[in-house]
């Protein structure tokens, strides 16, 4: 065993998903490969007193290397101390492939995995699962399954189609594999452009049928929506404005995501609005001023920009805002 999430002072998603369930929102779950997004995140959590779920990819994990990763954690948690902040941080590895990469992050200093089998045939998916839990709970670390397929692309994750979750398989499965939370696919896909709309067009509504459903059969288990960024537009027409081609670019409406954090979705994904962020910023910036060329002139204002975002979706949008020292508070009782 290298290290332990615990020596690193961070938590699992337990106390985190009990709370969520029982008081209507949900944690979110922010990507991060760099510096100036990791920042923004911790401050924009303590800011808005937020449990946090710090996801990293395997993309990710490969871009900016894991152990630097897991020393980036540890000053997360050590810069929110700093703060006068005392927030639940949980580091989770988004869309694990493979048991190895599984084991490997939780010899890292993970506190929770995703093992991803959700494009696997039905048995095998149970199978792969289940063997991830088995050697995560050894160690106290959370795991998160998925069943149904997301379309869209995140990284690694490639597909054409969706597959919505068939509520009928989530007993059995849930049952058999012994995950903490489960990641469904009732609409929400990975990527910048969701759905295809013409303008003006609403995109279509999420499957919340499928999502009580699912409720009705699993009644307070802790439910995941991936690809659940909401395209925010303004940074959409700003990529526009200073050069960017991302016309159509579409996502999920804040209306809908607030609805799906006061039900049992526990852990909402969000990726695509954080990077859209810091390219409509960094655009701006270097169109507005051609000379500059001190990367802290243009990714401090991106990062900033971020950190507002970030407030305002625990705020206004998943309702995670104001819980992080209650939480906390929980985990050391
Ligand atoms: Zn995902």
């Amino acid at each position: 065993m290298a290290v332990h999430y615990k020596d690193l002072g961070l938590v699992n998603t337990k106390v985190m998903f009990q709370k969520a369930v029982a008081g209507g929102f949900a944690v979110p779950a922010y990507n991060f490969n760099n510096l100036e997004q990791l920042q923004a995140v911790i401050l924009g959590c303590v800011e808005s007193d937020s449990p946090v779920i710090l996801q990293i990819s395997k993309g990710a994990r490969s871009y900016a290397n894991q152990t630097m990763l897991r020393y980036m954690a540890v000053g997360a948690v050590e810069m929110m101390k700093e703060m006068g902040g005392n927030i639940p941080i949980a580091v989770h590895l988004d869309h694990g492939d493979s048991y190895e990469l599984c084991v490997d992050c939780i010899h890292n200093g993970f506190s929770s995995v995703m093992i991803d089998g959700s494009h696997l045939p039905y048995e095998e998916n149970i199978a792969l699962t289940r063997r991830v839990v088995e050697y995560a709970h050894e160690f106290d670390v959370s795991v998160e399954g998925e069943l149904g397929v997301l379309a869209g692309i995140e990284e690694e994750v490639s597909a054409e189609r969706s597959t919505y979750t068939r509520p009928q398989e989530v007993v059995d499965f849930t049952k058999r594999t012994g995950v903490d939370s489960l990641a469904i696919s009732i609409g929400t896909s990975h990527g910048a452009f969701k759905f295809k709309v013409k303008p003006g067009q609403a995109p279509p509504p999420l499957r919340f049928d499928i999502l009580e459903e699912v409720e009705r059969r699993l009644p307070g288990f802790p439910i995941v929506l991936h690809g659940a960024s909401s395209v925010v537009p303004e940074y959409v027409e700003m990529i526009n404005r200073y050069g960017g081609h991302m016309e159509g670019a579409v996502g999920v409406s804040e209306e809908q995501l607030r609805r799906a954090a006061h039900s049992a979705v526990c852990k909402i994904n969000i990726d695509s609005d954080c990077r859209l962020v810091i390219t409509a910023v960094v655009r701006k910036v270097l169109t507005e001023k051609p000379g500059e060329f001190d990367p802290r002139k243009y990714l401090g204002p991106a990062r900033d920009e971020l950190t507002k975002l970030i407030k305002y979706k625990n705020e206004v949008v998943l309702g995670s805002a104001g819980h992080g020292r209650e939480i906390m508070a929980a985990i050391n009782s």
